[in-house]
């Protein structure tokens, strides 16, 4: 049997394919957001972007460093060891198919332990920008990176997925994530035939709501599949209404890269603006799975 490719080749090559594709990705979004804006801004770009950059940074040269070659070398031990799906005979097209879901799953399920205390910590950095755009969609905490990598490293490595799979998946992973962040205003009827699929600008911004009900909605990063499973589909609120952010950071002069960086060991505050009353929405006329303009 010829020897497998190493963690530093495989990453390599993926480096090759990948980058551009993203960068495309990133390019015709950002194109969108500024041709045909969905909400109205509360701050200027210039003010976020580069407090926004400044977190991405890390993040990104953390993900390369440390996550991916994590991530790889787990489903390399799982692939030696012949864990999960390695022992069962599927048909190729049906592996795949069942590596992408777990895949998929185990985005959405770390993304709600995120929003349990200790992740939030690190996840708070992300959902106290006072705005949503594409430059969101990179403004992680660092740690959260680190964090990060025994649940979305372990958990593929014990169901048998391989790292080819894994590397193509991360890659839909972050043009998902570029393009639910962003804030480009696609014609309700397409983003409706979207959202039964997949997460879409106007479903992500409702996660980003500062009404905790809505935050506690649309965890998933690629398919909707997982929020329709577990009742935590909610698209019945129009972009016009939502305020975005966490009620207790409202504070422009708080986004600087620094006290960012240091919130994780900030104290935690509770949901509630800084006069202590809570963000609410008195109607919410329509279906919960029905797509609102
Ligand atoms: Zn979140």
């Amino acid at each position: 049997m010829a020897a497998s490719p190493s963690i530093s080749t495989l990453l390599r090559r993926f480096d090759r394919w990948a980058t551009p594709v993203l960068l495309a990705v990133g390019v015709a979004v950002f194109v969108g957001e500024v041709m045909r804006p969905l909400r109205r801004r509360t701050r200027p770009r210039a003010e976020r972007w580069p407090v926004n950059v400044g977190l991405a940074a890390p993040s990104l040269v953390g993900m390369r460093l440390t996550l991916l070659p994590a991530m790889v070398g787990l489903t390399q031990v799982a692939a030696r060891h012949r864990w999960g799906l390695y022992r069962l005979n599927l048909p190729a097209p049906v592996r795949v198919l069942a590596e992408l879901l777990v895949l998929d799953y185990v985005s959405y399920s770390w993304h709600r332990l995120l929003h349990a205390p200790f992740l939030w910590r690190f996840h708070r950095v992300h959902h106290i920008d006072l705005d949503m755009d594409l430059s969101t969609g990179w403004r992680f905490h660092a740690g959260e990176m680190l964090a990060s990598i025994p649940y979305r490293g372990g958990v593929p490595a014990l169901v048998g997925v391989r790292p080819s799979t894994l590397l193509a998946y991360e890659a839909v992973f972050e043009a998902c994530t570029a393009f639910h962040h962003s804030n480009w205003g696609l014609p309700i009827a397409v983003e409706r035939a979207l959202a039964r699929i997949m997460v879409t600008p106007r479903a992500h911004g409702i996660h980003h709501s500062v009404v905790h009900r809505e935050t506690q909605s649309n965890f998933g990063v690629v398919l909707t599949l997982w929020d329709r499973l577990h009742q935590t589909l909610r698209l019945n609120v129009p972009q016009q209404e939502l305020t975005i952010g966490v009620p207790a950071y409202p504070d422009p002069a708080e986004e600087t890269v620094m006290h960012l960086l240091e919130l994780p060991l900030a104290p935690h505050r509770p949901w509630a603006r800084p006069d202590g009353s809570e963000p609410e929405r008195a109607s919410q006329p329509g279906a919960v799975s029905q797509l609102a303009e």
